[in-house]
């Protein structure tokens, strides 16, 4: 599978140079001119990791940066231009992964590009979807940048479900999968779990529901949030 990458750029010779660079390394790319299109847009679509300028024509890339970070934990490489942003990234706590200067070779930021996915990416313990993100390392799961408190089986069955969304899960499946002792425990526990799961869920977006219940069958994650 090919990942995907988001470059917002302003400059059309710049996003072209970074198009060219990645694409020819076997990324999709997705380009964008100004910066709160890109919040539309993560919202709808999975996207691996962000090409970030920081002038932009609507927003300034650091508050954008900011507004990513609230609802997703991928990876954003920042584009800079002046010393002092650079000061900026590197100081503060602004939520970049990484930077690269202007002026750049096209073969460098690919390499940042790779070598920061190889970082972040499964398996090393963080795995996120637009509306959840997954912390194996420290067992938590943040739906919408929210904190989950679940407890060990919700936290094993919602994992199980956002490594595989879309994925019909029959309970006798979530029970092996989920418990170290499956034969000890009744099929309807696994109900009693979805629902706390659910409720859980609610409490953060009252408008949604994410998991599905396929009736005879099981459980799955919605594909499509
Ligand atoms: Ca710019």
């Amino acid at each position: 599978m090919r990942h995907k990458v988001l470059i917002v750029e302003d400059e059309p010779a710049i996003a072209d140079t970074i198009q060219y660079a990645l694409e020819t390394d076997g990324f999709e790319t997705i380009r964008l001119t100004s910066g709160l299109p890109a919040l539309t847009l993560l919202a709808k679509e999975h996207v691996d990791m962000v090409v970030l300028d920081i002038g932009l024509p609507d927003i300034n890339g650091f508050e954008l940066c900011k507004e990513i970070r609230k609802t997703h934990n991928i990876p954003i490489i920042f584009l800079t231009a002046r010393s002092e942003e650079i000061d900026k990234v590197v100081g503060l706590e602004i939520g970049g992964d990484d930077y690269v200067t202007k002026p750049f070779s096209p073969r460098e930021l690919s390499a940042r590009v790779k070598a920061l996915l190889r970082r972040t990416q499964l398996p090393s313990g963080l795995a996120s979807s637009p509306s959840f993100q997954l912390d194996e390392s420290r067992k938590q799961i943040l739906f919408f940048g929210k904190n989950l408190d679940l407890s060990r089986y919700e936290f094993a069955i919602l994992k199980t479900f956002i490594l595989r969304p879309g994925h019909v899960y029959s309970r006798d499946q979530l029970m092996n999968l989920c418990w170290d002792e499956p034969e000890c425990s009744m099929d309807r526990t696994i109900d009693a779990h979805i629902k706390n799961i659910r409720n859980k869920l609610r409490v953060v977006r009252p408008d949604m529901d994410p998991i599905v219940t396929h009736r005879g069958m099981g459980y799955s994650l919605n594909e499509g949030l």
